[in-house]
C-alpha cells in the first residue's frame, strides 16, 4: 500500500472536542468519523485494527468450542414482552416501527433472541451443552455518549450464551469463557482482570468483569496485587483444571465500584497490597440460570421431567478494545503509541528519502515491500514528498511498530531499520525480516 494512495485522513492537531487520549488519537490518525452523537463510521486504519481484534476474538472462541452463529440486529418486541424486559430496559432501548406498526427495536443485547432460537430447534438434553457466540452491532441510546468509541451508541460486541442442563455442568460452561476470555485479552497484549461484578439488569448470581488498568477507565477498582500474578498458561479445558484456575483469582479481593465495601477490602488486603485505581471494561460475563429460560419456556426432557435450561451470557466489547488498546499502550513521556503486533494496522512502515530526479529509493522501497510480504509482513510506503523527520512522526503517530528507513544513510544492502520507540540499527533486509517475525510470534 503507498500512503499517497491510502484514506488516512490525517489532522494536523489534536481534535479539541476529544477529552481522553484514544479519542483524540483514533480522530487525528483517521481510525473513525463521527457521523452523529456516539455514532461512528470505521475508516482503512481504524477498521483493519477492529478486524484483527475481532479475528482473535473468534479464534479463542472457537477454540473452547463456542458455535459462531450471526443474528440480527432489528428484534421484535415480542420475545422481549415474553422475557419481561420490554419495559424494564427504559430508554437505552432504541424502539422502531415498521410499516405494519408492529414494533421493533435495535438489539442492545441478544438473551431473547438466542433463547428463542434454542427453545424453537431443541428438546432433548443430549444435545447440551450448547455454546453459540455472534459478533455483531449493538445499539444502546446511551446517556452520555462519550469518550469517542468507547461509550458509543452503536458498537461491535461479541456475544456468547450458554445452554446446559444443570447449575454443574453451566459453571463448566461458564468457566471455559473465563478462560478464553484470559486468553483472548493476553493476545491482544493486555492484562485483563477479572473482578467479581454486579449483575444488572442481565440478573444472575454469578458474574465477573474483566478489566484492563487506565487512568481514564470509567470503572473504579479495589484490588489485592498479587491478582496480577496469577498464571493462567498451564489451565487446560477440564473442569477441575478450570475450576481450580477461578479459585486462585477468587482468593484475591477484586472489584469494582459498585460491589465495593471498604471495611471488607481493608480485612481481606493487607495495605501493602492494596491498589486502588481505574479501569476499562472490556468483558463481561454472567450466570444466571433460568432468568429467561423460565419466562420463555426454553426446556428440555430429562428423564421424562421438563427442566429449564440454565443459561449465561458473555459479551466482549470489540470495538470499545480498540480504543482500550490505545489507553493502555499510549505512551505519554514520549509522545507516541506502538500498536501491539497482534492487532497493527501494518507492521512496518517503509520510508524512503524521495528527490524529485531520482526515484530509486522508491523502488528499492517496493523491491523490500514485495520480499516482506512474501513473508506475510504488512508494510505501508511512504511515497509522499514529506521530508524523513515528518514521516516518521507521522508513522510516531499512528504507532506503527517498526520502521525502515532508505535514505541517504542506507548503504548497500544496509537499511535502518527501528522499532517505533527504539534505537537505529542498520540492518540487511533478511534480518529485518526475522526481527518483525520474531515479533509476531510473541
Ligand atoms: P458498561 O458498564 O461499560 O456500560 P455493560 O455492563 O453495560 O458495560 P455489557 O452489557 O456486559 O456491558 O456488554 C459487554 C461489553 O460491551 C462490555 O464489557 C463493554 O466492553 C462493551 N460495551 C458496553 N456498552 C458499550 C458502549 N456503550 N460502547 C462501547 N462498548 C460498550
Ligand atoms: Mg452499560
Amino acid at each position: 500500500m503507498f500512503f499517497s494512495k491510502s484514506f488516512i485522513p490525517i489532522l494536523k492537531n489534536n481534535p479539541s472536542e476529544a477529552k481522553i487520549k484514544s479519542h483524540q488519537l483514533m480522530l487525528r490518525v483517521g481510525m473513525i468519523k463521527q457521523s452523529s452523537a456516539g455514532i461512528y463510521s470505521w475508516l482503512p486504519l481504524g477498521f483493519k485494527v477492529m478486524k484483527k481484534i475481532e479475528q482473535i476474538v473468534r479464534e479463542e472462541q472457537d477454540r473452547v468450542g463456542v458455535q459462531e452463529i450471526l443474528m440480527p440486529t432489528i428484534q421484535s418486541s415480542e420475545i422481549w414482552k415474553e422475557s419481561g424486559r420490554y419495559e424494564d430496559y427504559g430508554e437505552e432501548m432504541l424502539r422502531i416501527k415498521d410499516r405494519q406498526n408492529r414494533e421493533m427495536l435495535y438489539g442492545p443485547t441478544n438473551e431473547e433472541l438466542v433463547t428463542e432460537i434454542f427453545r424453537s430447534s431443541f428438546k432433548s438434553y443430549k444435545s447440551l451443552p450448547q455454546l453459540l457466540y455472534h459478533i455483531q452491532w449493538k445499539f444502546r441510546d446511551e446517556l452520555r455518549p462519550r469518550f469517542g468509541i468507547m461509550r458509543c451508541r452503536e458498537f461491535y460486541m461479541k456475544d456468547a450464551y450458554s445452554f446446559d442442563l444443570t447449575d454443574d455442568d453451566a459453571i463448566f460452561s461458564y468457566n471455559k469463557f473465563f478462560l478464553s476470555y484470559l486468553k483472548t485479552f493476553k493476545r491482544l497484549n493486555l492484562s485483563a482482570i477479572p473482578m467479581a461484578a454486579d449483575t444488572g439488569p442481565i440478573g444472575g448470581n454469578l458474574s465477573h468483569e474483566f478489566i484492563i488498568l487506565a487512568d481514564t477507565g470509567e470503572s473504579k477498582i479495589y484490588t489485592d496485587k498479587r491478582i496480577f500474578d496469577v498464571d493462567s498458561s498451564k489451565t487446560i479445558l477440564d473442569k477441575e483444571s478450570l475450576g481450580v484456575l477461578r479459585k486462585q483469582y477468587e482468593k484475591f479481593y477484586s472489584v469494582t465500584d459498585e460491589k465495593f465495601n471498604k471495611d471488607e477490602f481493608e480485612k481481606s488486603v493487607a495495605e501493602e497490597y492494596r491498589v486502588n485505581t481505574k479501569g476499562i471494561e472490556v468483558g463481561h460475563i454472567f450466570y444466571f440460570g433460568d432468568k429467561y429460560s423460565k419466562p420463555m419456556n426454553a426446556a428440555v426432557d430429562f428423564n421424562g421431567k421438563k427442566e429449564f435450561v440454565k443459561m449465561g451470557s458473555y459479551g466482549i466489547g470489540v470495538s470499545r478494545l480498540v480504543g482500550a488498546i490505545i489507553e493502555a499502550k499510549y505512551n505519554d513521556t514520549d509522545g507516541i503509541m506502538k500498536w501491539p503486533m497482534s492487532v497493527t494496522p501494518y507492521d512496518c512502515a517503509i520510508i524512503p528519502m524521495i528527490n524529485k530526479n531520482d526515484k530509486s529509493n522508491l523502488e528499492k522501497s517496493i523491491k523490500v515491500h514485495e520480499f516482506l510480504k512474501s513473508k506475510n509482513i504488512e508494510t505501508i510506503i511512504d511515497d509522499t514528498d514529506e521530508n524523513i523527520s515528518a514521516k516518521i512522526k507521522k508513522f510516531n503517530l499512528i504507532g506503527i511498530p517498526y520502521q525502515l528507513i532508505i535514505g541517504s544513510k542506507s548503504e548497500g544492502n544496509l537499511y535502518e531499520f527501528k522499532e517505533v520507540d527504539g534505537e537505529t540499527q542498520k540492518l540487511k533486509v533478511e534480518d529485518i525480516c526475522s526481527q518483525i517475525i520474531k515479533a509476531k510470534q510473541n
